[in-house]
Order: C-alpha cells, then sequence, then structure tokens
C-alpha cells in the first residue's frame, strides 16, 4: 500500500539517496566526459566532493583518538586483553586469506602476458630498503612529541617522505599576451604520500598511545572518571557532526564520482595487459569481499551476513567515493552502531585499530600487483620468493595508512624483498585510482566484519561486565 511504500522510502532514505549518488555521478560523468573539461575546470566542478573529504577528514583526529580512549577504558584489562587477541587473530587470519586469494589468482590467470613495451614510457622510483621502512613503522608507533603526532607527518628515518610522479593533464591558463584563456597541456607534479600519512597525522601513533591511554584511565576508579567522562562525551559529540554530514555525503559522493569519471583516461586506450591486470583484481577482491568474509561471518556467528552487509551500504559508498578508509571511519561507526546495532565498545576499540592496520583489499592487492610486475618482466618467482612476498605484502598492508592511493607507494617494500624492479609501479598507476577504490572498499567490508565477528565472540565478556558495573557508562 501506499503507506507501506512511504514508510519503507522514509527508513530507507539514506540508503537509497547514497546509492541513487553513485548512480548519477556514473551517469553524469560520462555524460561530461566528451566535454573535454581542462584540468582546473574538473578541479571547480568537484569542489562538492572535495568539501565532503574535508568535512570527513575534519572528524577522524578526535574520532579516532576520543573514540579509542573510551572503548579501551570501558574494558577491565582482562575483557580488553581477550577481545585485542580476537580482533588481532581475526585480522591477521583474513589478511592472509586475501593475500592467498591474490596470489592463486594472479598464478591462474596470468595477466602479465606479452611485452613491457606495451605500457609506454616509465619514471624513476627509488627504491626503500624494508628493513627501514620496518624500524619507521616501528618508530611511529611512539611518536615522541604528541602534538607533533596530530600535525605533523609520520616520518621516515631513511626512506623518503613521499614520491614525486608527474602526469600530464589539460589546464586552463591565462595568456598573458592576448589575455584570453587558453587550454594547454601542462605537466604537474603530484606527490603519493608514504605510508602512515594520514592527511598530516601520524595514525598509528596516535593508535597506540590511545590505547594504552585508554586502559590506564579504565583502571583508574574515580580518578579517572573526569576523564572517562570528558572523552565520552568528545565522542558523542562528534558523532552528531557525522550525523549531520552524512546529509551532505550523497552530494559529495556524487561529484567525487562524476569528476574522476570526467577526468580518467581513456579505457579504450588501455593495453591488454593492464585490461586483464584490472579483471584479475576485480575477480580477487569479489572474491575475498563476497564470499570469504561472509562465509567466515555466518560460520562463526550463524547469522545472515548479507543482512549484515545492507547495513553497511553507506560506509562502502562512502570507501568508493573517497577512497579512503579513515576518511570512512565516521560513516563506518555509524552504520555499524545504528543499522548493525554493534556494542560501542567494540567498535570504539576495533574499528579505529581496523581503519588503521587491517586492510584485506590492500594486502590483497600488493600480493597480485608485485606478482603481476614479475610476469611482465618475465621473471618467474619460485616458491621462497613467494613467501617473501606474502609476509611482506602483509606488512606493507599494515604500514599503509587509510588514505588514497597509500597501497601503491607501500609496494615498493614488497618489490624491493623479492629484487624486482620499483620503477615498474608506474606501470600500474593508470589504473590505480580506479582499484583503489575497490580495494578501500574490501578493506572497509573487513573492519566492520570484523567488528560483527570480535562482538558475537566477546558476548559473554561484555555482560559479565554490564552485570559488574550495574549498567555500563556506554549503554544509553
Ligand atoms: N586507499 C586504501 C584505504 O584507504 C589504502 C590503499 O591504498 O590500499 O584503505
Amino acid at each position: 500500500s501506499k503507506e507501506d511504500v512511504q514508510a519503507f522510502l522514509k527508513k530507507h532514505a539514506f540508503v537509497l539517496f547514497t546509492v541513487g549518488a553513485v548512480i548519477v555521478g556514473i551517469a553524469l560523468g560520462f555524460v561530461l566526459r566528451p566535454y573535454k573539461m581542462a584540468y582546473r575546470e574538473v578541479k571547480y566542478f568537484s569542489f562538492p566532493g572535495e568539501l565532503l573529504m574535508r568535512m570527513l577528514q575534519m572528524l577522524v583526529l578526535p574520532l579516532l583518538i576520543s573514540s579509542l580512549i573510551t572503548g579501551m577504558a570501558a574494558l577491565d584489562s582482562k575483557a580488553s586483553g581477550k577481545m585485542g587477541m580476537r580482533a588481532v587473530i581475526y585480522y591477521m587470519s583474513t589478511t592472509f586469506i586475501a593475500v592467498f586469494i591474490g596470489i592463486i589468482i594472479v598464478l591462474v590467470i596470468h595477466p602479465g602476458k606479452g611485452s613491457k613495451e606495451e605500457f609506454g614510457k616509465q619514471q624513476t622510483i627509488e627504491h626503500v630498503s624494508p628493513a627501514d621502512a620496518f624500524l619507521d613503522l616501528i618508530r611511529n608507533m611512539f611518536p615522541p612529541n604528541l602534538v607533533q603526532a596530530c600535525t605533523q607527518q609520520f616520518k621516515t628515518k631513511y626512506g623518503k617522505r613521499s614520491y614525486h610522479v608527474s602526469v600530464t593533464v589539460n589546464d586552463t591558463l591565462f595568456n598573458s599576451t592576448n589575455g584570453t584563456q587558453e587550454v594547454m597541456e601542462i605537466t604537474r607534479e603530484e606527490v603519493i604520500p608514504l605510508p602512515g600519512q594520514v592527511n598530516g597525522v601520524n595514525a598509528l601513533g596516535l593508535v597506540v598511545f590511545s590505547m594504552c591511554f585508554g586502559l590506564i584511565i579504565g583502571n583508574m576508579k574515580e580518578q579517572g572518571q573526569l576523564l572517562r567522562d570528558f572523552f565520552d562525551s568528545l565522542n558523542e559529540a562528534i558523532m552528531h557532526l557525522v550525523a549531520i554530514i552524512m546529509w551532505y555525503a550523497p552530494i559529495g559522493i556524487l561529484f567525487l564520482i562524476a569528476g574522476k569519471i570526467v577526468e580518467m583516461d581513456d579505457l579504450t586506450q588501455m593495453g591488454g595487459q593492464l585490461g586483464m591486470y584490472t579483471i584479475t583484481v576485480i575477480i580477487g577482491l569479489l572474491i575475498h569481499a563476497v564470499l570469504i568474509l561472509p562465509t567466515l561471518y555466518f560460520v562463526i556467528t550463524r547469522q545472515n551476513p548479507f543482512i549484515f552487509i545492507a547495513g553497511l551500504v553507506q560506509a562502502l559508498v562512502t570507501a568508493l567515493g573517497t577512497s579512503s578508509s579513515s576518511a570512512t571511519l565516521p560513516v563506518t561507526f555509524k552504520c555499524l552502531e545504528e543499522n548493525n546495532k554493534i556494542d560501542k565498545r567494540i567498535t570504539r576499540f576495533v574499528l579505529p585499530v581496523g581503519a588503521t592496520i587491517n586492510m584485506d583489499g590492500t594486502a590483497l592487492y600488493e600480493a597480485l600487483a608485485a606478482i603481476f610486475i614479475a610476469q611482465v618482466n618475465n621473471i618467474e618467482m619460485n616458491f621462497g620468493q613467494i613467501i617473501t612476498i606474502s609476509i611482506t605484502a602483509t606488512a606493507a598492508s599494515i604500514g599503509a595508512a587509510g588514505i588514497p592511493q597509500a597501497g601503491l607507494v607501500t609496494m615498493v617494500i614488497v618489490l624491493t624483498s623479492v629484487g624486482l624492479p620499483t620503477d615498474d609501479i608506474t606501470l600500474i598507476i593508470a589504473v590505480d585510482w580506479f582499484l583503489d577504490r575497490l580495494r578501500t572498499t574490501t578493506n572497509v567490508l573487513g573492519d566492520s566484519i570484523g567488528a560483527g565477528i570480535v562482538e558475537f565472540l566477546s558476548r559473554h565478556e561484555l555482560q559479565t561486565r554490564d552485570v559488574e558495573m550495574g549498567n555500563s557508562v556506554l549503554e544509553e
């Protein structure tokens, strides 16, 4: 009946808007493509999308800190130890499964047949030693200055801070001789940031600090009450801001997607190997996201995984639009807590850590891409090298920050570890913006399903804690 339809629309308005935004965004992008907009015009056009990115990123820092501190403080050390163990086991095992799928798929499909000439010109990418990169990762877990960790980029002692690649774009430039605007081809330097940089925040260091701090104030009895209340209230306030931004999100997503489609390279110009490579990555990610993760969820919780995933649609679409799991974090929180009713003690603790270190899509991608590059160079990887790739791909996915194209840069470590040419990363840059969106969506799905599974496994501890505390601080 009419009321039913109205009720349905009202209940699912957000989801419908968000999904609609993706569809309209894609359509609009393809409609506008033939007009060959200049670089600057594309930037003007996608401005509403840029604003969404900025709004979401604005919330990441306070959200990450307040959720982790209150999440840890709400658990006693024994319970948080157990839950932490479960989360870590989940992260590690799903990451390994993802790497395994990536390797199998790329070996079976073998997309790298043919010669390297097909790709055209390459650029030089500097080598980073895996040992130095690993030490940098550990170093950054302990930021010497907390204020700096909030404002300054992830520091590397030995590697470079970022990579510059030059891209050629059409831009409108002012011609001073005749006073007109002209479209010209210019070469711009694009900076790909190094692992761990989340819009100028050392996220990993803050995660480590906030977890320890939360654990301490959780054990402090009355003396810790002020701090517990403060961060709890801060977290609530941020979540209210998220609710407002979510109304704007569909508009932002629409323009982010349309803008990207307008400026992307011509698909028909894509070489055979790169096309096959893209398809191989898509198949790998689909197997992991649609088959493995839902099955795992079902086997452990005995509940329908697709109902769970339906509650996450907005987070997944935001990941697709922003290609950043940190920028998506606020939306992931909202979906899990409000649609899927996951206990806040779990989300606050599992999600920020997951968004920083658990990246199944990235891990799958790194292993697959490394072997693809070996194939393009006609180098056979032996068993030992494949094992090395799987280990470094896991490490690289942990080290990759939840920002656009971070995974592309941490690939340097994987390639170096088995002696493959790091310059060849530039071969796959052309399709990375697209594959990045898909792996980010897989990353967010992995974190969310992890929250569902950890909650299920921890139901006993959560109940005991409820009884002990009368009613929990986080229960409304
Ligand atoms: N963009 C991805 C993310 O935010 C990381 C990557 O580049 O793989 O999850």
